[in-house]
């Protein structure tokens, strides 16, 4: 065991404080990893606070968050093949998975039927609690460990690594491109990530936000319209409009007023993930045969395949980067939606404390 160095929350709705915990010695397949920066999602804040408690096991506190990691390998076990010391590299939201079962042989080891071992607040194979990003190093089996593009910052890249793979994934399941109506419903984190991947997929995009104060910025980020969802006429005019819908909202609202804004045949994609039950009229659904999904960030090859696409065209993060020191004021910050448009924590802040 070594010794690593973090935030953690304490207990739940504790604020962020640091914290010093262990980490496991590198077996033969693991990559010791230099965490650079880590983004700030609203998953953190979230888990942090217990607010999933309704529809999770367990939180275990203390919690070091952070599924946003970027950094560079320091070490390589004996049998690592895949990376190598000196490689720009990241890790998402999850760390282990069974790795044999149907969906984890489908690469969608997010849906292991077994056990996909998330990168905090999770458990690893021998019981352990896993520890996230907000910390100075993290040691990870290469298999779940993503070739960060070399061409853009690395870090505005960090949120790529759950904001960006969350979008992408449905964006591709559902396929947005040329032809295709899409609108992405909140521009916070997942959402402004959500407009870009989709302008660079080729699909007319759509903004709804709660107000316009963001317009001339989701225009910039590749919107092709913007709408308040508070105008009094934005749902009577958009009625029948998308053939894909992405709710990236974390708080509870009226979902069935968005599914009205479907084609027939339509789909709605759930990814915010609100701490309440939403309820849904069976009219919503079977008026234009409406599809109501849900969809969970992506597998390591589709992440994978997500951070070349955005090394290809071009595509990193809007962020603002803070020291890990501001990290309550951030959270408070991400809560009024007043983030541009995630956090990201500068790692090497943590050698003030
Ligand atoms: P975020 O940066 O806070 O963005 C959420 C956006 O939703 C806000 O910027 C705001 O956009 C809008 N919004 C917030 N409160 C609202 C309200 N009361 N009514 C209407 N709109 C509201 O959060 P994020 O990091 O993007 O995460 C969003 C959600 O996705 C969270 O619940 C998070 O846990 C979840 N998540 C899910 C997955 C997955 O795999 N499914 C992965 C990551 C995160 P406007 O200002 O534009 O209205
Ligand atoms: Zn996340
Ligand atoms: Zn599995």
């Amino acid at each position: 065991m070594s010794k690593s160095k973090g935030y953690a929350a304490l207990a739940p709705k504790a604020p962020l404080a640091p914290y010093s915990f262990e980490r496991r010695e590198p077996r033969e397949h693991d990559v010791v990893i230099d965490i650079k920066y880590c983004g700030v999602c609203h998953s953190d804040i979230h888990q942090t606070r217990d607010e999933w408690s309704d529809y999770q096991d367990e939180s275990i506190f203390p919690m070091v968050p952070g599924h946003e990691i970027a950094g560079v390998v320091s070490a390589v076990g004996s049998k690592v093949t895949k990376h190598k010391v000196g490689d720009k590299v990241g890790v998402g939201c999850f760390v282990d998975s069974c790795r044999t079962c149907t969906e984890c042989q489908r690469g969608l080891e997010q849906y292991c039927s077994v056990q996909t071992i998330w990168t905090y607040n999770g458990r690893d194979k021998e019981g352990n609690p896993t520890y996230g990003g907000y910390s100075d190093r993290i040691v990870v089996d290469e298999n779940y460990v993503l070739h960060m593009p070399n061409n853009l910052p690395l870090d505005a890249c960090a949120p790529l690594l759950c904001a960006g793979i969350t979008l992408y994934s449905p964006l591709r399941q559902w396929e947005a491109g040329p032809g295709k109506k899409v609108a992405i419903v909140g521009m916070g984190g997942l959402g402004h990530m959500g407009v870009k991947l989709a302008h660079a997929l080729g699909a007319e995009v759509t903004v709804l936000s709660q107000s316009l104060k963001k317009q001339a910025d989701g225009k910039r980020l590749g919107a092709d319209h913007f709408y308040a969802t508070s105008g009094p006429e934005t749902f009577t005019k958009l009625a029948g409009s998308f053939d894909l819908i992405i709710n990236t909202v974390s708080a509870k609202m009226n979902w069935n007023e968005y599914l009205s804004l479907l084609k027939v045949d339509g789909t709605l994609v759930v990814v915010g993930l609100p701490e309440k039950d939403v309820p849904i009229a069976a009219f919503s659904l079977t008026a234009k045969r409406s599809r109501l999904a849900g969809s969970q960030i992506g597998g390591i090859a589709e992440t994978q395949e997500m951070l070349d696409f955005c090394s290809k065209h071009g595509v990193a993060c809007d962020i603002e980067v803070v020291p890990i020191q501001k990290i309550n004021e951030a959270y408070e910050r991400v809560l009024k939606s007043d983030v541009r448009y995630r956090f990201v924590i500068d790692m090497a802040s943590l050698a003030k404390d």
